[in-house]
């Protein structure tokens, strides 16, 4: 079973993502932990991205798509994949169509001062990418870990990686409504809260 999850940045997608794969055992692909990890990594791919990512622009989309065909070629023995952060546009999409069927998108709607908020407060583990706020302190609630703010959870970029959110993800809702495989889940609500939702979405598309 495949499965896009859909969502603004800082709706939840990641924390959401990790829940399933420990329940489901899906391959998880989050096209900005790869980006992040190749940057981190400091790879020819990272280096390219991390222009477009600094700025909150998308890295374009032949460099994101060969990226995301290699690792599904890759992938043994999995009882499907999670696709979180991809695609972010309908190139990308279409682009996907043929190469892995899509049985289900699962879009988490937060409202934009939601959004605003969570993403300027958000922390990041560096240890174990656990996902926080800022209320918590300075160590990772899971593993202790130092936490650290996303170069791009700054203001200006927030706001434009929402502006592109607006301009080139939101029409995927329309494409992918129109397929009818698609739910639209609350994400204004507790992590466990939205997880029963999404997990009883997966079980109704399985
Ligand atoms: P994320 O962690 O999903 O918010 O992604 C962080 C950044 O990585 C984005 O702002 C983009 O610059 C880049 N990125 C992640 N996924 C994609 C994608 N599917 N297409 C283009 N750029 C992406």
């Amino acid at each position: 079973m495949n499965i896009v999850l859909l969502g603004s940045p800082g709706a939840g997608k990641g924390t959401q993502a990790t829940l399933l794969v420990k329940e489901n055992g899906f391959a998880h692909i989050s096209t900005g932990d790869i980006f992040r990890a190749e940057l981190s990594n400091n790879t020819a791919l990272g280096q390219k991205a991390k222009a477009y990512m600094d700025k909150g622009e998308l890295v374009p989309d032949e460099l994101v798509v060969d990226m995301v065909n290699g690792k599904i070629s890759s992938l043994t023995d999995v009882s499907g994949v999670l696709l979180d952060g991809f695609p972010r546009n309908l190139s990308q999409a279409k682009a996907m169509e043929g190469k892995i069927p899509v049985d289900l998108v699962v879009y988490i709607h937060v409202d934009k001062d939601e959004i605003i908020r969570r993403l300027s407060s958000r922390r990041l583990c560096t240890s174990c990418g656990n996902i926080q706020s800022a209320k918590n302190g300075q160590s990772c609630d899971k593993c202790g870990g130092p936490v650290i703010q996303r170069e791009d959870d700054t203001e200006t970029v927030i706001m434009n990686r929402l502006n592109v959110y607006e301009e080139q993800t939101v029409p995927l809702i329309a494409f992918y409504q129109n397929q009818g495989k698609f739910v639209q889940i609350d994400g204004d609500r507790s992590v466990d809260e939205v997880y029963q939702d999404v997990s009883a979405a997966v079980e109704r598309f399985s």
